[in-house]
């Protein structure tokens, strides 16, 4: 955030997440690619900005979601070319069938008759073993079908879902407010967006190792929800940063559930082990902004930030509205 103060570049998810890996050093691609800017030698513009993000960030997802667009493809092309095949086959069945129909019509001799009735048994018999052939294909691909099925529902879901919390994501937080905030016009009371902070949580991480740093996140995303109501959109906005977008409450209502939140907070303990020491004494600061009729999701997002540097600056573990 300091960098990209000191950038004059607007915080949006976008550019939070680009320089929050650049800061964690993370990408070395992408590093490459920010320092270009940094040095001067490029202007920062939110296409550019889109550009890389989408570089950096979805490339994985975009990948499962391929394969899996290709595999269905292949399945769906593989049993149109069964029923071509089969239709083709029964067609010309058809028309032999008829010819020994007619045949047995016109045939005076019980051999005649009888190489026709034979002739027509063997054209049913290959009808109903093509049949049963196209009806095993359907079967298999329909399974199939319904198993690459779940697979794009579970890429979409771990597309969207912060495995380490359960919360949504970045990306399943921007889809959340990106459908909402349009549907605000004229609408009071639209939604209250929260942003919660853990305070010196780097702290934790040197005192205890980042593993059970992480279980701390995992804890006090529980603590989230256990003060959150059921609509309440809660997502992991980066690091020990969480976003809740609340729809339906008043700027007063949402400061309520944000002190409630921030009391739990106080209360969590967690034990550590082996050692059996106790982590306790956690807190929180919190931003708090109202959706305004027809701002961006850009500037709620940044006011709700700055209500947060706010309560950082006034010394941490309290709540502050913009
Ligand atoms: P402040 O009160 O100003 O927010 O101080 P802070 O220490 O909480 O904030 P700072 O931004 O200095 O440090 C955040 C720390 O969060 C540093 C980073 O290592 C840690 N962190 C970020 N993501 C994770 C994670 O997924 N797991 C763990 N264990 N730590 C994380
Ligand atoms: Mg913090
Ligand atoms: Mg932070």
């Amino acid at each position: 955030l300091g960098l990209l103060k000191k950038q004059e570049i607007s915080a949006n998810p976008v550019n939070y997440d680009l320089f929050y890996t650049y800061v964690a050093g993370k990408n070395t691609a992408l590093n490459e690619k920010l320092d270009e800017f940094l040095e001067g030698e490029k202007d920062w513009n939110h296409e550019e900005a889109k550009k890389l993000f989408q570089r950096f960030f979805y490339s994985q997802t975009e990948c499962v979601l391929e394969d899996i667009r290709d595999e269905l493809l292949r399945i769906v092309a593989h049993s149109l070319g069964s029923l071509i095949d089969i239709a083709g086959k029964t067609s010309v069945s058809n028309i032999s069938l008829q010819h020994h129909v007619d045949k047995l019509a016109a045939a005076s001799k019980p051999e005649d008759v009888l190489a026709s009735v034979s002739m027509i048994l063997n054209e049913a018999r290959a009808f109903v073993t093509q049949s049963q052939k196209l009806e095993e294909e359907l079967t298999d691909s329909s399974r199939e079908i319904s198993n690459l099925k779940s697979e794009l529902e579970n890429a979409r879901n771990d597309a969207m879902i912060d495995a380490l919390t359960g919360l949504y994501n970045r990306r399943g937080f921007n889809r959340a407010i990106g459908d909402i905030a349009p549907k605000c016009q004229n609408t009071k009371d639209c939604f209250t967006l929260m942003l919660v902070d853990l305070d010196y949580f780097k702290s934790i991480n040197d005192n205890y190792g980042h593993l059970v740093g992480d279980k701390v996140l995992a804890a006090f995303a529980k603590t989230l929800r256990h003060n959150t109501r059921i609509e309440d959109y809660l997502a992991r906005f980066g690091g020990e940063e969480f976003v809740i977008i609340m729809p339906g409450i008043s700027l007063e209502q949402a400061k309520q559930m944000a002190e409630k939140i921030r009391k739990a907070t106080m209360k969590l303990s967690l034990k550590v082990v082996p050692s059996n020491e106790w982590i306790s004494n956690l807190t929180v600061s919190l931003g708090v902004a109202q959706y305004r009729d027809g701002e961006t999701v850009e500037s709620v997002i940044d006011r709700c930030d700055q209500a947060l540097y706010a309560a950082k600056d006034s010394g941490r573990n309290c709540v502050m509205i913009n």
